[in-house]
């Protein structure tokens, strides 16, 4: 049987960890904290990380207990001036499916072998199992160890702040400032998901409701709906950074997944989902190749360029969303984008 040390215990290392076992591998997950989190805010789920969720055995069962959502496509999502003025309007299209990440990850250690309060100091001294993966997140030791100091995740600029509120709200969107910008999304039936981001060099120390009234506190009365229910103790709040582009994900006997291999802004809601994929994708790869070294190859084409891409779309979503000079006229853009969509509908096909 070929064994596999996965070095993080985050989505990307259970999902990795899961795919390999269904492949038949021996598989044991070091982690560095003494448990999994039990707090922490909702994922949307983009449809290839849902199916790889299948792939992995995660199915409808568990999607039904507590922490996940679907909510049927309808709610309208808007874009908004911080005044209030509506740039845009987008129809309500998809269903919606929503995981509160430990949720996710409750279901996807199940019957994965995790030996927590265990840090890895040298990726490349772990052991000699057949394949070690670097699933250790943006600040990734086994990324430096096997590409360099200059592969550093490295910093965007901009700080984040998210988190989940009680109750509904009237309505969902978001709203775009001059290096600023705050967003409001369903988090299931009787819950609100919001965050918040802002250019700056530096984190800032709590307490952070006050920095958040600071930015955000005489925006429009949707913006001052949420912050009304913000809970001090639960505000998360980050730096952002992204991982370096990559020569590859892959070196000898070791593989990159999540944000180890590709860390992005948060603008396009997609990390998650994609270290989801990674690990689906890693296991099949190696699980059907003919060899470790081919599977491995087979795993960095499939996922590489796909994620370096949108790790550029991440940051160039940010800098559009938080454009100083240059909003004026982006907002003009949207909005006439926003009243074309209204004005041109398209004709039914008989009159086509
Ligand atoms: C503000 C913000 C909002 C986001 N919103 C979304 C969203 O809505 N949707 C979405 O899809 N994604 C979102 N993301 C991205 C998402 O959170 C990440 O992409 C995802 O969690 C990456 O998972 P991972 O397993 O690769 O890394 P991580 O979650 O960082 O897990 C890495 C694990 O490795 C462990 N570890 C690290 N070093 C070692 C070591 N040396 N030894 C042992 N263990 C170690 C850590 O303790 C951790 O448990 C957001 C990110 C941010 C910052």
């Amino acid at each position: 049987m070929r064994s596999a040390v996965i070095i993080g215990a985050g989505i990307g290392g259970l999902s990795t960890a899961r795919a390999l076992k269904r492949h038949g591998w021996s598989v044991t997950v070091f982690e560095q904290s003494g448990a999994l989190p039990e707090t922490g805010t909702m994922l949307g789920m983009w449809p290839a990380a849902l199916q790889a969720l299948g792939d992995l055995g995660v199915v409808e069962a568990s999607r039904r207990t507590d922490g996940w959502a679907h909510i049927a496509a309808g709610a309208s999502t808007r874009l908004w001036t911080p005044a209030g003025r509506t740039l845009l309007t987008a129809p309500g299209g998809a269903d919606l499916h929503l995981v509160a990440r430990p949720a996710l990850l409750s279901a996807l250690a199940q019957g994965v072998d995790i030996s927590f309060n265990t840090q890895v100091v040298d990726p490349e001294q772990v052991s000699d199992a057949d394949l070690v993966v670097g699933a250790d997140g943006t600040f990734s030791r086994t990324r430096q160890r096997i590409f360099g100091a200059g592969f550093s995740a490295r910093p965007l600029g901009s700080v984040a702040w998210r988190g989940t509120v009680q109750g509904a709200v009237a309505e969902y969107g978001e709203t775009w400032a001059p290096g600023a910008l705050f967003g409001i999304t369903p988090a299931g039936p009787h819950a609100t998901n919001w965050y918040a981001s802002v250019r700056s060099d530096r984190t800032f120390a709590g307490p952070h409701l006050p920095h958040l009234q600071g930015y955000f506190g005489s925006w429009h009365r949707s913006v001052r709906e949420v912050l009304d229910r913000i809970d001090e103790d639960a505000i998360l709040h980050h730096g952002l950074f992204e991982t370096p582009k990559l020569p590859s994900f892959v070196k000898g006997g070791t593989a990159l997944v999540g944000d180890a291999a590709h860390a992005m802004a948060p603008f396009l809601g997609r990390g998650a989902c994609e270290a989801i994929v990674d690990g689906a994708t890693l296991g099949r790869c190696v699980g059907q190749a003919s060899s470790l070294e081919a599977g491995l190859a087979a795993y960095d084409k499939a996922r590489r360029k796909r994620t370096q891409r949108l790790v550029l779309s991440s940051r160039l979503m940010g800098r559009f969303a938080m454009l100083g000079t240059g909003a004026a006229p982006r907002n003009a853009a949207m909005a006439a984008a926003g009243s074309m969509a209204r004005v041109i509908k398209p004709k039914p096909r008989s009159q086509r």
